[in-house]
């Protein structure tokens, strides 16, 4: 009974919380199991990267943190709630409540202009709100570049703009996947030093990266091998704020 309470009270703890998830694709080949027995947590302020070679399960894991996807079996909770067992469209509005993503490939919409872009956010989530879109641009230091369209914009400058349009609904998470992917080495640094901002800042951030220097930025290392999940160190750490 102690013991249960304790794993309650732990998992309740962590904004992100996986108790033994696996995911299996099931094909004509076979069955894979791309994440093999999960568990562990992630606390609210946490900055932790997740790395891995090619294959070892990172897409996989981040679907299943993004509510993209949903596990084969375990349990996965979402800042308390149990997406298992959500309805599709409980889950997309969760979704766009819990969880901003930012993406290496960008998916900006390449006719709309960067406020544009962010509003769009904001349109699939409630309500437009120009004055707080362009103070999203101006907190990613792109309040001149409100008006400009993604071609007209740096690598870099793009993924301040991804950046401020997953932060525009407050969302409690930032999922980033390979942020700094299609970066050189100038913009890199510049996405480096706003992801140290919004962590300060108390946000959560978990991202993917190969990059030994983005992952040197992060509290913690979730390394994924074959599905196998290695925490390092293996208790997350709490920050009070
Ligand atoms: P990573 O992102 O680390 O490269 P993935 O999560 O994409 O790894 O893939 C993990 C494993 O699952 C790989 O062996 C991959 O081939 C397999 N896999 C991924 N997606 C599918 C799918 N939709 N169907 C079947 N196998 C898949
Ligand atoms: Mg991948």
């Amino acid at each position: 009974m102690e013991a249960v309470m304790k794993e309650n009270a732990q998992s309740s703890a962590g904004v992100i919380s996986l108790s033994k998830v696996s995911r299996e694709y099931r094909g004509q080949a076979g069955v894979v199991r791309a994440l093999d027995d999960a568990t562990f947590s992630i606390a609210a302020g946490e900055w932790v990267a997740i790395t891995g070679p090619s294959g070892s399960g990172k897409s996989t894991l981040v679907n299943l943190l993004g509510c993209l996807d949903r596990p084969t079996s375990g349990t996965l909770l979402i800042d308390g709630e149990d997406v298992q067992t959500m309805a599709p469209s409980a889950l997309d509005r969760f979704r766009a409540d819990k969880i901003g993503f930012v993406f290496q490939q960008f998916h900006l919409i390449p006719y709309l202009s960067a406020l544009e872009n962010v509003m769009l956010a904001q349109y699939f989530h409630s309500i437009t709100n120009r004055d707080e879109a362009l103070d999203s641009l101006a907190k990613v230091g792109l309040a001149d570049r409100a008006e400009h369209l993604p071609s007209e914009l740096s690598g870099g400058e793009q993924q301040r703009v991804c950046i401020a349009r997953a932060l525009i609904n407050e969302p409690p998470i930032l999922l980033a996947d390979e942020p700094t992917g299609n970066l050189d080495a100038a913009n890199q640094e510049i996405v480096a030093q706003l992801l140290r901002d919004l962590h300060r800042a108390g946000h959560t951030i978990v991202m993917v990266t190969h990059d030994p220097a983005m992952a040197g930025l992060a509290q913690r290392k979730i390394a994924l091998s074959h599905g196998k999940v290695f925490c390092s160190p293996s208790t997350p750490l709490i920050t009070l704020r």
